[in-house]
């Protein structure tokens, strides 16, 4: 990504999102990780297949261009619901986005999830959001929902993808990293303030949402706000750890070892399938 950056001026952020460097006519599909490590070869690819302008804005970096024949933005939200929230704000406002793609790692909470499975989000809950005895455990407060769903379709082409890839190089991943052979499983996705990183922990988030696949800290967020402007989304996670007590050393590995190829590999198919 640093190439890509370095290649580039910074732009403040053009009053009409489309003087900013959107292809005109075209709403681009905001791409959105935490980490660098989550995006993988995005903004590389980027610019080796045409001009990549960087908008500066609240502190992030926007880096529009196409990717795989997609028109895209594709940006960094770091860590946490707030970080999220404020950078889907800004893909839907200052970019005008059609829709937003999050891809990243997850801790495993399912009792058959593995480190190096896949999840996609079918729905998503804010698993540390407690208003009671005022509202439902779980509800946003006066908004009435707890469950935010992906878009279907959108899920469904990021799953498609996830499939091929993982049919393609599952088996070369499993050696390469010596994990079991990776599955993708499709279901719900929990974020919260919070690095879970014990058994305790773990069963507390079971017990209350036994459905959980995966535990992060962004996507529920991302999703509200998408749900509030009708933007549709769509969160892919791979499993960097199990949310145990092994989870801060297994996230750092897979983070820094793993990630990228995942990101890269669906990323590659989910975008020329649109393109
Ligand atoms: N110490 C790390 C912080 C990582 S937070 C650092 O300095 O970089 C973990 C990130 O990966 C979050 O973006 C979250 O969405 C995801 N994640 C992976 N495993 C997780 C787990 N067990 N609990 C919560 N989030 C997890």
């Amino acid at each position: 990504m640093s190439e890509a950056k370095d290649a580039v001026t910074k732009q403040p952020l053009a009053r009409d999102a489309r003087a900013s460097g959107v292809t005109a006519g075209v709403r681009p599909l905001g791409v959105m990780a935490a980490l660098p490590e989550e995006l993988g070869d995005l903004v590389a690819a980027m610019g080796a297949e045409g001009e990549v302008r960087t908008v500066a804005h609240g502190q992030r970096d926007y880096h529009i261009g196409t990717v795989h024949g997609t028109p895209c933005v594709v940006t960094l939200a770091r860590i946490g619901k707030v970080a999220a929230a404020a950078t889907v704000s800004a893909l839907i406002h200052a970019f005008d986005v059609e829709a937003v793609v999050f891809t990243g790692v997850a801790g495993g909470v399912g009792r058959d999830v593995r480190i190096g499975d896949i999840v996609v989000a079918h729905s998503l809950v804010q698993h540390d959001l407690d208003a009671s005895p005022l509202f439902p455990r779980f509800e946003v407060p006066l908004l009435g929902i707890a469950r935010f769903d992906a878009d279907a379709a959108l899920a469904a082409q990021l799953a498609a993808a996830c499939d091929d890839f993982i049919a393609q190089e599952g088996g070369a991943l499993a050696e390469r990293f010596r994990t079991a052979q990776p599955r993708v499983h499709r279901g719900l996705v929990i974020s919260g303030d919070q690095f879970i990183a014990s058994a305790a922990a773990v069963n507390a988030l079971r017990a209350a949402l036994p459905d959980a696949l995966a535990v992060e800290m962004e996507g529920a967020a991302i999703a509200q706000v998408c749900y509030e402007y009708g933007v549709p989304c769509a969160i892919v996670r791979t499993v960097s750890d199990t949310a145990d007590v092994h989870a801060p050393a297994s996230f750092s590995t897979f983070l820094v070892e793993i990630a990228g190829t995942y990101s890269s590999g669906i990323l590659r198919r989910f975008l020329q399938a649109r393109g």
